[in-house]
């Protein structure tokens, strides 16, 4: 066990904090009012090689290895929660599942323009009436000469307005339930395809999240991404990728919160002396610090699980789990320690609260992956090894 860093890594983590520091922390309370961040930071995203990390180089990606995507989601999401999420829709859900279950063919059209920052991928399975319920979705695609035709809608869908390439699901046999989904890379041009944001979010308010809409969408046969009926399971396996950027980011916020709380227990005084010095403000700060490394913990072991090849799905599940949920104690903690003076804008505090929230929603629910712990150690689930896997690093260009 190796709980050094490459100097590579050391020197991404310094670039992606500099560029947090310097291009996002500055201007996240102008583009939390505007409901968007400024489209550029996309091209900064993919000129600092972030839009993909571990996508080997011969797929347009920068190659580096799996834990070096957790450093990254770490230091956006120190930033914001909303570009945390942008990663982790664009590489976690739709780069890495195409790199695990793409053809070549599928690669070379829609993996390597988006590993470049030219396209930005994204990632539809929650509808209207299923969520953590995926089998219960409503859109259906069947198949006409040499396309298929999707009907439903899909919603809470991240980048839905901003990304070129989604990767949705559909039955193509709802006989079969969880057997006859199917998965799909969509552009946004196809006829059919319309997009909507939601307005009101509770957090992550300078990210997109919407619905996307599919009305007769022709989707060419070669876009079905692995067999017809494989698409529960691409699911699943995108979630592990999906939800490792979660849990990455989540040690990030709770870095935010930590750092925040410290600074302000060091200025704020009462009784005469420094809040760091009352043991229950103590008390909070040593919480979110213990929060923080358990988390890194959880999250670098599954990197290296990444690394190997090795079907990592129980220990994502708690690595996202506890992370999040430590963000978020973290977070509400963070506001505690701040007084009124954290219930407002003034501080980021209250944004860091507000964004803490989704992140125990979304890849799965904190009672969904309670539910998995539980099932694992009772003996009620057990994973079996997948056919396709992610690629192990170092990447075999
Ligand atoms: C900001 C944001 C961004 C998102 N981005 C995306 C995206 O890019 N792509 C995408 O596909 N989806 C996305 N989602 C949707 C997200 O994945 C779903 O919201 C999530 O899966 C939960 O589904 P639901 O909201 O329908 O809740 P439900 O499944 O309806 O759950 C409601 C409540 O019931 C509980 N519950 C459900 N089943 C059980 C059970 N068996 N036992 C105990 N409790 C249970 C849940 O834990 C929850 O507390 C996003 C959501 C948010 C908030």
């Amino acid at each position: 066990m190796n709980f050094d860093f490459s100097e590579e890594q050391v020197l991404l983590r310094k670039t992606v904090r500099q560029f947090v520091d310097n291009e996002i922390i500055p201007h996240i309370a102008k583009w939390e009012t505007d409901g968007a961040f400024d489209p550029a930071i996309w091209k900064r995203l993919a000129d600092l090689g972030l839009m993909g990390v571990c996508i080997p180089e011969k797929y347009g990606g920068s190659g580096m290895d799996y834990n070096s995507l957790a450093i990254v989601c770490e230091e956006l999401e120190r930033g914001d929660t909303a570009f945390r999420t942008a990663v982790s829709v664009h590489t976690g859900l739709n780069s890495m599942t195409l790199m695990q279950w793409g053809s070549e063919e599928q690669k070379q059209k829609y993996l390597i323009p988006q590993a470049t920052g030219e396209k930005i991928g994204a990632f539809g399975l929650t509808e209207p009436g299923a969520g953590s319920d995926v089998a219960s979705m409503s859109t259906v695609a069947v198949q006409d000469g040499d396309d298929y035709i999707l009907n439903g809608q899909k919603t809470w869908i991240s980048l839905c307005d901003v990304a070129d390439h989604f990767i949705v699901f559909a039955y193509t046999d709802k006989s079969k339930k969880h057997h006859g989904i199917s998965a799909f890379i969509v552009e946004r041009t196809l006829d059919g395809f319309s997009s909507k944001a939601i307005k009101g979010k509770y957090g992550i308010k300078s990210g997109n999240t919407g619905e996307i809409f599919f009305d007769n969408m022709r989707v060419p046969k070669g876009n079905l991404l692995g067999k017809e009926g494989e698409g529960f399971k691409i699911a699943m396996s995108a979630l592990d990728n999906g939800r490792f950027t979660v849990a990455a980011g989540a040690v990030g916020l709770s870095l935010a919160c930590l750092e925040a709380s410290v600074k302000y227990s060091r200025e704020r005084q009462t009784f005469g002396k420094e809040i760091g010095r009352h043991q229950l403000v103590q008390q909070m700060i040593a919480k979110m610090e213990a929060g923080l490394q358990m988390s890194r913990l959880l999250v670098y072991r599954v990197g290296e699980l990444k690394n190997k090849g090795v079907r990592n799905t129980r220990e994502t599940s708690l690595a996202k789990w506890q992370a999040c949920d430590f963000a978020n104690k973290a977070a509400d903690d963070a506001v505690q320690v701040y007084g009124a003076y954290g219930y407002s804008d003034e501080y980021p505090v209250a944004r860091y609260l507000r964004n803490s929230k989704a992140p125990v929603i979304y890849e799965g629910t904190r009672e969904i992956h309670t539910i998995m712990q539980a099932e694992y150690v009772l003996g009620y689930r057990e994973d079996k090894a997948l056919s396709n896997m992610l690629p192990t690093w170092p990447f075999d260009e």
